[in-house]
């Protein structure tokens, strides 16, 4: 076991801090507010080669592992956390799912111009009566000649309106739901597509949530991905590293807690108590537990062992850590803490939404003890 960052990943880490914090942070504000997405931060991401970190070089990806990506999510969601869940979705969900299950020409199309950040990508699998139980979706695709129509929609799409690439999950065989989901990649501007209502949400303001509709939504049969039936898996298992990129950018809505509370202190010149010296240590004692939980999934992942069970742990207990640490640091700020001009006040909306999505936390609470028993029987 080995405890050390690779001098590249201290490198990447400290570009990624100076770019969050020249690039992003002077607009964080704002951009919440307005709820205002910023295809130019993207776009910089991209260009520093961030956009496609675990993939291939020859996929047009950095080469490089699910640790420094796990990284560069914290760092950026330091700063501001819905940069951390737009590329995070991009990435271990609508790249990691081409890049695992696309044929040669899925990946060539679709996969090596989202690595290179010029494709954005979304994850489609969340509907009105389909939330945690995602076997009672109803979307469906019926094969005709040499494509399929979709019908039916989608909630909570993040990146959704922005995306360039849909991954959609539908149901194809209606007769047997069970063993016939199947996932499609759908590009924005395939006919039959249509955006629908944008959210207007508690945090993660400036990252787009938005319902998408199909209606007869023509998609070519090479647009399948991976074989009829396997949608489920396909989900479930990008699900699985998507919570990794959670995890992560947690652990940064945490540490970006601490970092508003310590500059809180030192711009009032807030006396100094034991009781903030107990509350800062323990905050970052729990920030750090959350750091070691969410790198050694990502490290697991990188080095082709199982992970989801550590990811789903890293993700619970990360997710938690930062509500509590964003709760302590309000309170902590007294009424400064509760005012709109206040960062604590962002992170702490941005923090609960965590303990949301990608399997809400009485859903890692089951799999994580399933998965603990399937280990011990
Ligand atoms: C900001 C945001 C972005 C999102 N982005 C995406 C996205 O990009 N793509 C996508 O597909 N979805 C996305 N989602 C949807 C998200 O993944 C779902 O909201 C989540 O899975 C929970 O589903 P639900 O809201 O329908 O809650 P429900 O499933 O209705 O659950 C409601 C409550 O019941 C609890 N519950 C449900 N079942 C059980 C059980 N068996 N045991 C114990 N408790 C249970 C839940 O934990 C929760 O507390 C996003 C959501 C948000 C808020």
């Amino acid at each position: 076991m080995q405890f050390s960052y690779t001098q590249d990943q201290q490198d990447i880490r400290a570009k990624v801090r100076e770019f969050a914090l020249t690039k992003m942070e002077p607009t964080s504000e704002e951009r919440d507010e307005f709820e205002r997405f910023d295809r130019d931060i993207f776009d910089s991401i991209g260009e520093f080669g961030w956009s496609g970190i675990p993939w291939p070089q020859g996929l047009g990806g950095g080469g490089s592992d699910f640790l420094t990506y796990a990284m560069v999510i914290e760092e950026l969601s330091r700063v501001c956390a819905s940069t951390g869940v737009m590329l995070s979705v991009h990435t271990s969900l609508a790249s990691w799912a081409i890049h695992t299950y696309g044929t040669d020409a899925q990946k060539q199309t679709y996969l090596f111009p989202m690595a290179q950040g010029k494709k954005l990508g979304a994850y489609c699998l969340t509907e009105s009566e389909s939330g945690s139980d995602a076997g009672a979706m109803r979307t469906t695709a019926t094969k005709e000649g040499d494509a399929y129509l979709l019908n039916g929609s989608k909630l909570f799409v993040t990146n959704g309106g922005e995306a360039e690439v849909y991954i959609v999950f539908a149901i194809t065989d209606a007769q047997n739901k069970s063993k016939s989901c199947t996932a499609f990649i759908v590009e924005k501007g395939m006919q039959g597509l249509i955006f629908g209502t944008k959210e207007n949400k508690l945090g993660i303001r400036s990252s787009t949530t938005m319902e998408l509709r199909f209606e007869d939504c023509r998609v070519p049969a090479d647009n399948r991905l991976g074989p009829e039936g396997e949608g489920f898996r396909i989900a479930m298992r990008s699900l699985d590293g998507g919570r990794i990129g959670i995890a992560a950018q947690a652990t940064g809505i945490g540490q970006g807690a601490l970092d508003a509370l310590v500059a809180y202190q030192e711009q009032y010149g807030v006396r100094r108590s034991e009781l903030f010296d107990a509350s800062f240590s323990e905050m970052a004692t729990h920030i750090e537990g959350a750091r070691l939980l969410t790198y050694q999934a990502a490290w697991r992942k990188s080095k082709g062992l199982s992970y989801g069970k550590q990811a789903a742990i890293a993700k619970l207990f990360a997710s938690d850590m930062a509500v509590k640490v964003c709760l302590r640091a309000v309170q902590l700020c007294g009424v400064w803490g509760c005012l709109k001009e206040s960062k604590v006040e962002r992170y702490l909306r941005d923090a609960k939404v965590t303990q949301i999505y990608e399997g809400t936390n009485e859903i890692q609470r089951i799999v994580i003890s399933r998965l603990l028993l399937s280990e011990t029987t």
